[in-house]
């Protein structure tokens, strides 16, 4: 089979599309271990995560209900202004329910602590977390996430759901820009 063209704008792959796709489905199993036939309410935090939570919603057995939060703290530049703004308060009750918070990737943190503080005041029964991408090396809060897909090095990726200034969200796989994309 002919290998899949390179996106020019792109100098390193770091994950296929198979690879992702692979090791989502272990993810989807790990979580429906945890939570066995127990209803899980999922906020996903857009609009990062949406080609992931696709790839994982359709493998979880167990019943669930999917509601969204939106968040951004990049804009066009590659590193967190630190301001993290949210859009889009969630709809559904969370009180007593299971909470499975999902984002595309874990970086300082600071999005996710956020996030996740504000959903802990509704009382959930449980609430975890669930990130596709986690650089380890970057956290500046204390915040373990529950389900990892990958940890990768400090590099800012595209694709597969992740932008650059809202584009490359449709590159198949998880890859690094040319130095001079950023620049332009
Ligand atoms: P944090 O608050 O953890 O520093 O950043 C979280 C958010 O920043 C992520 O949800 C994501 O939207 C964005 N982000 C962090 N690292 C990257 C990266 O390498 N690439 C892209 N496209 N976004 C990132
Ligand atoms: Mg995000």
């Amino acid at each position: 089979m002919a290998k899949p063209r390179l996106h020019p704008d792109v100098a390193e792959v770091l994950l296929t599309e198979r690879r992702i796709h692979r090791r989502i489905a272990t993810l989807a199993r790990e979580i429906a271990k945890c939570y066995s036939d127990k209803e899980v309410t999922i906020i996903t935090v857009l609009n990062g995560s949406m080609v992931f939570l696709g790839e994982l919603l359709h493998r979880l057995p167990m019943p669930t209900r999917l509601d969204s939060i939106v968040a951004r703290s990049y804009g066009a530049r590659t590193t967190s202004s630190g301001r993290v703004r949210t859009r889009c308060q969630w709809q559904l009750s969370l009180k007593d329910k299971h909470v499975l918070l999902v984002d595309d990737i874990l970086d300082t943190g600071q999005t996710l602590k956020m996030i996740r503080d504000r959903l802990r005041r509704e009382c959930p029964a449980s609430l975890r977390t669930c990130v596709l991408l986690n650089k380890p090396t970057r956290r500046e809060v204390d915040l373990q996430p529950d389900f990892v897909g990958f940890n990768i090095p400090d590099k800012f990726v595209v694709g597969y759901g992740l932008d650059f200034a809202e584009r490359y969200r449709n590159l198949p796989c998880i890859a690094v820009l040319k130095p001079e994309i950023y620049r332009a």
